[in-house]
């Protein structure tokens, strides 16, 4: 029996789609081998790859002036990747919202010249910074914002007022696929596969044609998007499983209505924890500024921290994982995603409100 996973991620996949990929792990639709064993050159990997790009295009509306890159290396490979392919010896922005875009921004410090535009570490990275609070220089090479901090459980519904003619990048790993998003906004949009697509050694990148030609002299081959999206992303042998899994997940995404239906579906398990904390009279309490609390990751601390283990405990037993919050956070953290069912938050509620109900 499986349990109600809120793991930060590597995270829950869809028991239906988990279903299929056991159904065809040593057959493949006939093939006679599965699609771990086949050659990424073949016709039928051929198609698995150009139907998952097929199908992500026509969930996110991804535009025919943008590719889809499928790369390896987790999102933090990006976080060095975007400087080598984008700065051209200019300077970029980076907007600090938690520990994410942090690293980002510690990162690309490594390339060349990056600028701190706003950073809300003062506020322990509980809100946004506000429009008067953003230095942006409207020369940078590109501006790169963390749309959810998965860590600190903070969401961009906003974006912010990107001077014209500046690339706007955004690692969206651990809340894309969640709600619409307008692709054309975006210069480069990347994404780690393990919170929200599939399994990890997987990242997309979708990027606007105009920057692929800009990487730095020194850039490898398998890092260069410019090469990559020459290649098909098979310059050299990709992930193949990782995006047979994630093609798989787009599909079952299409069949439950696409991204409209997922942001109803995200926006009512949230809503659940969010009313559960805030109806428990402090015994739970959620930092993070109401405006960008995030759909995906719920961190929230209980009044009485030395209840912490035991309600880890109870959740064992109810057979909720995962909920432990980041180190650095402490208290719980409560991931939500897509493949997070209503039973599950469900499960999650009636155990916040039964425990509060005991020890308060
Ligand atoms: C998980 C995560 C990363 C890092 O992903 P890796 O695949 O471990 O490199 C980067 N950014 C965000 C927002 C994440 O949630």
């Amino acid at each position: 029996m499986r349990i109600h996973n809120f793991s930060a991620g590597p995270a829950t996949l869809p028991a239906q789609v988990l279903e299929q990929v056991r159904d065809e792990l040593l057959d493949w639709h006939g093939a006679g081998m599965g699609i771990m064993e086949m050659s990424h050159r073949g016709k039928d990997f051929t198609g698995v790859i150009q139907q998952a790009e097929a199908d992500l295009r026509e969930l996110m509306g991804i535009p025919g002036n943008y590719k889809v890159l499928f790369l390896q290396g987790g999102a933090t490979l990006q976080f060095a990747q975007i400087p080598m392919n984008l700065l051209g010896g200019r300077s970029a922005d980076y907007i600090v919202t938690g520990s994410w875009s942090k690293k980002a921004y510690k990162e690309a410090q490594r390339f060349g010249d990056v600028r701190l535009a706003a950073t809300t570490e003062a506020a322990a990275f509980t809100r946004l910074p506000r429009g008067d609070e953003l230095k942006l220089d409207p020369h940078a090479a590109y501006l790169h914002v963390c749309t959810n901090e998965t860590i600190h459980g903070v969401e961009m519904f906003d974006l912010p007022d990107v001077p014209e003619g500046v690339p706007l990048v955004a690692d969206m790993s651990s809340h894309i696929l969640s709600r619409p998003m307008d692709v054309s906004r975006y210069g480069l949009i990347y994404a780690g596969a393990q919170k929200n697509i599939g399994p990890a050694g997987l990242v997309i990148v979708i990027i606007r044609e105009d920057l692929l030609d800009k990487a730095s002299a020194m850039t490898p081959s398998v890092m260069n998007y410019a090469t990559m999206a020459e290649n098909g992303s098979m310059l050299n042998t990709p992930p193949t499983f990782g995006i047979y899994l994630a093609g798989l997940i787009f599909q079952n995404l299409k069949a439950q209505g696409g991204l409209a239906a997922m942001e109803q579906a995200n926006s009512a398990k949230a809503k659940r924890i969010y009313d559960a904390i805030e109806a428990s009279g402090g015994f739970y309490r959620n930092p993070v500024e109401r405006s960008c609390r995030s759909r995906m990751n719920v961190p929230f601390t209980l009044a009485n921290p030395a209840l912490d283990a035991g309600f880890l405990a109870e959740a064992a037993e109810r057979r909720l994982s995962g909920l432990k919050g980041h180190k650095s956070v402490g208290g719980m953290r409560a991931s939500i995603y897509n493949a997070m069912t209503l039973e599950g938050v469900d499960a999650l509620v009636d155990l916040m409100q039964d425990f509060a109900a005991r020890k308060a």
